[in-house]
């Protein structure tokens, strides 16, 4: 009875992922996929909490969970949006570490379902070990062959993940300068073969493993897990400090995509067919996810997640002599908005950093008050999100009609007046087309250069999130308005 209340409960649950996921992809049935996700967990945690049994195994989950909810509506409550790609590097290295957890757990109970059973043992250890044994009993040897690979392969993915996230992490936390690692990519010599002969030795340290394994003994050997372990650590660290910066959007969706297929794997190591399906889910839609962000950066999908093979060149110097900038005050710019009978607004990290989305709402009502036509360009992977722009503005409650993608506004810039750049550069950098040598070479991004005007908002004249200069600000039609994007947003409304 209760076993099949909790599958029917299960498949409840994972038709209300599929509902979340798909809800999620449009704005306007965002908050329904948020809701269908919740009911979904809460579901599937009433479901798995129905089947423990002993007192003290329940006691241990809640105790847990009161810790894990404590620290998450901390976190949850403290992180800012434009923390938010760090935040879930981190969620994801914790899911990697638990199939790594998971994994050990498994193959220690795996060995430990010794049929040298004392039957009279009366202690909870002894009890553990008949009921294990008794479950084995029942046993294939394909089964067991089975578990040993599912092990084997969970402990990878989960290893790889986690400190794959970790290097994530450091490399998004913090600007510019105070970055834990350098958003530049790690290219040690011979990288591309050190990643291949990591997986061809873990490959055969698995075949070493399962070789290994006797069913009638419940053993296989420990060594060729431990080693692989170590192998997947370095080589997730290595996989993800070998891509660079303007990579970040897809590395971060990869990862999501290693954790549900390492939490797929954890689903098959507990036989929790929920786990199962939710990892896939997250494995799948992950992977789409960076093939998606991969088309719109035009990467090779494969040289991506082979850890950066193919980047381009290591960046020209930083402080290269690229020309003149010119610089505009607040009221310039309102003159110049003023006189401007269209205007394109290309929003970037930066607005999202000043929080300056409610002013450049107002400035938006202002100049469409005054008959200029505004207009928004958004970059695929502006910000540190995907979608990030996108929810700021629905935020600012700038209207969807006046928010263009960069695949629809892209050949408009040509025709406009004025362009503000407000807290964007990688996004609007013309080497990306300009310069084959630049790291971020083939990337498509707005042609801003191309209005007749462009005033880029930032508050020095330090790269992007990727490290490279930005030629943009050196061309004749554009201008700098140093300062905190918010400040100077409101300054050019007051004076409009
Ligand atoms: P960038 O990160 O390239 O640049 C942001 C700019 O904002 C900087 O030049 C900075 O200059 C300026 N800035 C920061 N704070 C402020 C402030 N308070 N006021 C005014 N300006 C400010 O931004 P883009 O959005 O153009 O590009 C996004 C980059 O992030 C791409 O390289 C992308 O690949 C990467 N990325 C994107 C992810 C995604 O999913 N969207 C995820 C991970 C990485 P200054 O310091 O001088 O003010």
């Amino acid at each position: 009875m209760l076993v099949g209340l909790t599958h029917m409960a299960y498949i409840l649950a994972a038709l209300l992922f599929i509902m979340a996921l798909a809800g999620l992809s449009k704005q306007e049935t965002a908050k329904m996929g948020c809701l269908s996700g919740m009911v979904g967990m809460t579901v599937a945690l009433v479901a798995t909490f129905a089947q423990v049994e002993s007192a003290y195994g329940f006691a241990a989950i809640v105790l847990a969970m009161v810790c894990g909810a404590a620290v998450g509506v901390y976190v949850a409550r403290k992180v800012q949006m434009t923390q938010m790609p760090e935040l879930i590097a981190c969620l994801h290295s914790f899911v990697g570490l638990a199939a790594v957890l998971v994994g050990f757990n498994s193959y220690l109970q795996l060995i430990q379902a010794t049929p040298i059973i004392d039957a009279n043992s009366a202690d909870l250890f002894g009890e553990l070990v008949n009921k294990l044994a008794a479950a084995g009993g029942h046993k294939q040897p394909a089964m067991f062959t089975t578990e040993l690979v599912e092990i084997f392969l969970g402990v990878f993915i989960g290893a790889v993940t986690f400190t794959g996230s970790i290097v994530a992490y450091g490399k998004l936390n913090g600007t510019y300068k105070l970055r834990i690692f350098k958003s530049a990519p790690l290219s040690l010599p011979h990288g591309n073969l050190l990643n291949l002969a990591a997986l061809v030795v873990s490959f055969l340290l698995m075949i070493w493993f399962v070789a290994s394994g006797d069913m009638a003994q419940s053993k296989a050997d420990a060594f060729p897990l431990i080693a692989m372990t170590i192998i997947a650590l370095l080589f997730g660290i290595h996989l993800v400090a070998a891509i660079g910066g303007a990579d970040m959007p897809v590395v971060i969706s990869m990862l999501n995509s290693y954790s549900g297929w390492a939490a797929a794997a954890s689903g098959f190591m507990l036989s929790n067919d929920l786990l199962i399906v939710t990892g896939a889910l997250v494995g799948s839609s992950g992977a789409i996810l960076s093939y998606i962000m991969c088309k719109a950066m035009n990467r090779s999908f494969i040289s991506v997640i082979a850890g950066g093979f193919g980047n381009a060149p290591a960046a020209k110097k930083q402080d290269e002599e690229m020309g003149e900038y010119r610089e505009l005050k607040a009221p310039e710019v309102a003159d110049l908005l003023k006189n401007s009978s269209s205007v394109i607004i290309t929003p970037g990290y930066g607005m999202a950093v000043a929080q300056a989305q409610n002013a450049v709402a107002s400035l938006t009502e202002k100049l469409k008050a005054r008959g200029v036509e505004v207009r928004f360009a958004i970059h695929p992977v502006a910000g540190r999100l995907p979608g990030h722009m996108n929810v700021l503005l629905a935020e600012a409650k700038v209207p969807y009609d006046i928010v263009f993608e960069m695949d629809e506004i892209n050949d408009d810039f040509e025709n406009t007046d004025t362009v503000l750049v407000i807290g964007a550069n990688d996004t609007v950098n013309p080497a990306a087309s300009e310069d084959p040598s630049s790291p971020i070479a083939g990337m498509p991004v707005l042609e801003v250069w191309k209005a007749r005007n462009v005033v880029v908002f930032k508050r020095s004249m330090n790269p992007g999130y990727a490290g490279v200069q930005n030629p943009l600000f050196f061309k004749e039609n554009s201008s700098m308005c140093f300062g905190d994007a918010k400040k100077t947003v409101e300054d050019i409304v007051a004076n409009i």
